[in-house]
């Protein structure tokens, strides 16, 4: 039962959103930027959020060479320049609003090892051509770096320019702080099981269910929007990580691409975050479930050991699972669904660069 005063008082808000992870949170943060009259609400379901952004890699990426590539192939080269665009745009905005050392934003360098034997110096080109105007000389081909960085495996290897990496865990820190500064209330605990017109009704594990009243509702839960919204198109995807020890004379430093982005791996201070291998059960990690899968993640530590050669040790720390959001294309989707409902949600696996740029974009909705 609820009391006089929380019911006159503190029920009400301007804008909803709905999930606080890195969207959720950005979103908040643009409209308060524009809005600072308006009253922001977030609700998220867990104390701590429980999706993909405290528990992604932190590649601070725009897409590497083969992904561009085979983005062109499934959707054109002038919406993989835009996604490209977005993604360029979203980290200035995210950098430039929360300053680099906050969210422990480094370049030290962004690549990508693609298989043996097959020429790209046309495709390189291409990709170069279609974002010089704001990444010039974006992709370079140098596999003398290999050696600097200890890579044995065969392959080429190319360079991302402007490509970088977050601190996951200083970045969410310092979008929060953020946000609160900025007067957005999140509530945690509050998980949004209905939206009913300028209704947010929330499950509270004391009180039961609870009705939120909100001008604006945006729904920023990504993987998890289809249970309440199952005409939205897309599809959840497991990703699964893990960390070594501490791993000493390690040479390794930046972002690795590998496969299309299938695997990625970068240093945190001196050791590995190794991780991906979706591609190995596309259906079976096309779940909403945090466990873990044995087999993939076997499969990964033998990857690893391919790259740097089988004297190379490691030993692993911590094993964990995220959850990211895939449809046909990987164009995030970003719309107004009604007079009161927006939408932001299927992020991929780039939402840390993505993410500035649909809290902009939402904002201009709201407006
Ligand atoms: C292993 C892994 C590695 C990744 N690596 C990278 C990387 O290196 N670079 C990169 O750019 N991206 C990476 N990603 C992808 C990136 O993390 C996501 O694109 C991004 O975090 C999406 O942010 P989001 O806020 O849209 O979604 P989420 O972070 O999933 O946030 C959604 C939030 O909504 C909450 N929620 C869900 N349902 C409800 C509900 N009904 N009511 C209230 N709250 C709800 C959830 O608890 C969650 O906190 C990776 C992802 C994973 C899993």
């Amino acid at each position: 039962m609820l009391s006089f005063w929380e019911k006159t008082s503190l029920l009400q808000t301007d804008v909803a959103i709905v999930g606080g992870g890195l969207v959720g949170l950005s979103v908040a943060a643009s409209v308060k930027e524009k809005f600072p009259e308006k009253h922001v609400t977030v609700f998220e379901r867990s104390s701590l959020p429980y999706g993909a952004s405290t528990r992604n890699a932190g590649f601070a990426c725009f897409g590497s060479l083969t992904e561009v590539l085979s983005d062109i192939k499934t959707m054109g080269e002038e919406a993989a320049r835009e996604l490209l665009f977005q993604r360029w745009m979203g980290l200035q905005i995210t950098r430039k609003r929360l300053g680099d050392q906050s969210i422990g934003f480094t370049e030290e360098g962004g690549f990508e090892l693609t298989a043996l034997n097959q020429n790209f110096t046309d495709a390189m080109q291409t990709v170069n051509r279609l974002v010089d105007d704001f990444l010039p000389d974006y992709v370079t081909q140098n596999n003398e770096l290999k050696a600097q960085l200890g890579v044995k495996a065969d392959g080429d290897l190319f360079r991302m320019q402007g490509e970088g990496q977050v601190h996951t865990g200083m970045l969410m820190k310092s979008i929060e702080r953020y946000a609160l500064q900025l007067g957005v209330v999140i509530r945690t605990g509050s998980e949004v099981i209905a939206i009913e017109g300028s209704a947010v009704r929330i499950k509270d594990s004391f009180r039961g269910e609870i009705d939120f009243q909100a001008d604006q509702i945006v729904v920023c839960n990504n993987a998890f929007a289809a249970s309440l919204f199952p005409m939205v198109k897309l599809k959840p995807g497991r990703g699964q990580v893990f960390i070594t020890k501490p791993i000493s004379n390690l040479s390794f430093r930046g972002n690795l691409h590998l496969d299309e982005g299938f695997y990625y791996l970068r240093n945190v201070d001196d050791r590995l975050l190794f991780g991906g291998g979706r591609n190995i059960d596309f259906k079976g990690e096309e779940t909403t479930n945090f466990e873990l899968n044995e087999s993939i993640q076997q499969q990964l530590e033998e990857h690893l050991k391919n790259l740097f050669g089988r004297e190379f040790q490691f030993e692993v720390e911590q094993r964990w699972s995220g959850i990211m959001a895939f449809g046909e294309d990987k164009m995030p989707i970003v719309d107004r669904i009604s007079d009161q409902l927006c939408v932001a949600v299927k992020m991929g696996g780039m939402g840390i660069a993505l993410a500035g740029t649909i809290g902009e974009e939402i904002a201009e909705m709201i407006q």
